[in-house]
């Protein structure tokens, strides 16, 4: 019989949660607010009773959370959220209330190391073993798969915080860093340089051609690190497709003809699984804490 797993997509405004396969099926789903962490968590813990007693009993379960959190297994913080500017949440146990409730496995992984699973085993790294899957919105975060294994660590990778050179009319965000990645291009970025939501920018305004630069500046150095055969990009920023080929002839530019690369539409592309990606991604990680 196919092996049924709960997910969670733990985010700062929802949880999302849900039950399915690895066929991909997502037999039910809901989303929770995020509030306080006793109250949010208690509602995911509902869910998956109630889904138990309808579908039948789980496997095992996988959480997939906003960070940075601790995913190392030997360590007391293990299943934590770390310092978080997230009110309420910081040093939040996430694991702790499924283990009591539910006799299963637990997998706990960074939202984007799920979303790169769930691209790698359904959407657009399929078939690959060295990709980077990169979310540009509310902040900027990355998933890296090497040699068919997601990198850890010291924790999860940060890579929304690498420094970029930043020009003079550039504000960051970013409270720690007035020169990273996520602060200076994440959307709340984009929103406090040019007075107005992203989503709000028409195509051709200046905005973009200043975006499309810091991410392939971005990649640049990701590229030269960590040799990607691939690298996807996602979140509420890159639905604007038109950045696509911007990005493409802007790292062909950064190289310089330094490195040969792949056809650049197809090294450079969108998510596949859109919003689906976070909760098939926790099915995933459930399915390799068995
Ligand atoms: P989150 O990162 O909170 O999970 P998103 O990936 O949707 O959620 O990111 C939200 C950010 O992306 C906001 O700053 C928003 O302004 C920006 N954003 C959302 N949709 C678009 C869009 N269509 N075009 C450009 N920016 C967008
Ligand atoms: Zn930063």
């Amino acid at each position: 019989m196919t092996k049924l797993f709960g997910g969670i997509e733990a985010g700062g405004t929802k949880f999302v949660c849900g039950v399915g396969n690895l066929d991909g099926e997502i037999l039910a789903k809901t989303r929770i607010p995020t509030t306080t962490p006793a109250d949010t968590l208690s509602r995911c813990v509902d869910f998956f009773e109630e889904q138990r007693a309808i579908l039948s009993n789980f496997s095992a379960l996988g959480i997939a959370s906003f960070g940075p959190l601790d995913p190392r297994l030997d360590s007391v913080k293990y299943g934590h959220i770390l310092r978080t500017p997230k009110k309420g949440w910081s040093d939040a146990d996430l694991v702790s209330p499924f283990r009591d409730a539910f006799n299963v496995p637990i997998g706990f992984d960074t939202d984007v190391n799920g979303a790169a699973l769930g691209e790698w085993h359904w959407g657009a790294a399929k078939g690959l073993s060295n990709f980077i899957y990169l979310t540009i919105g509310t902040g900027i975060g990355g998933g890296v798969m090497v040699n068919g294994e997601l990198v850890h660590g010291l924790l999860h990778p940060e890579m929304g915080h690498i420094p970029l050179p930043k020009d003079d009319s550039a504000v960051s965000v970013c409270p720690f860093h007035d020169d990273c990645f996520e602060g200076l291009a994440s959307g709340p970025a984009i929103e406090k340089r040019w007075g107005e939501k992203a989503e709000d920018i028409p195509v051709g305004h200046p905005a973009w051609e200043v975006e499309a630069s810091y991410i392939a500046r971005a990649l640049r150095s990701f590229i030269c690190t960590l040799s990607p055969e691939r690298i996807i990009l996602g979140g509420g920023v890159m639905q604007q497709a038109h950045l696509f080929p911007l990005i493409r002839q802007k790292i062909l530019e950064e190289l310089n003809g330094y490195m040969k690369l792949p056809k650049m539409d197809e090294y450079i592309v969108p998510v596949a699984l859109e919003g689906k990606a976070g909760i098939l991604g926790a099915f995933l990680l459930a399915e390799r804490a068995l």
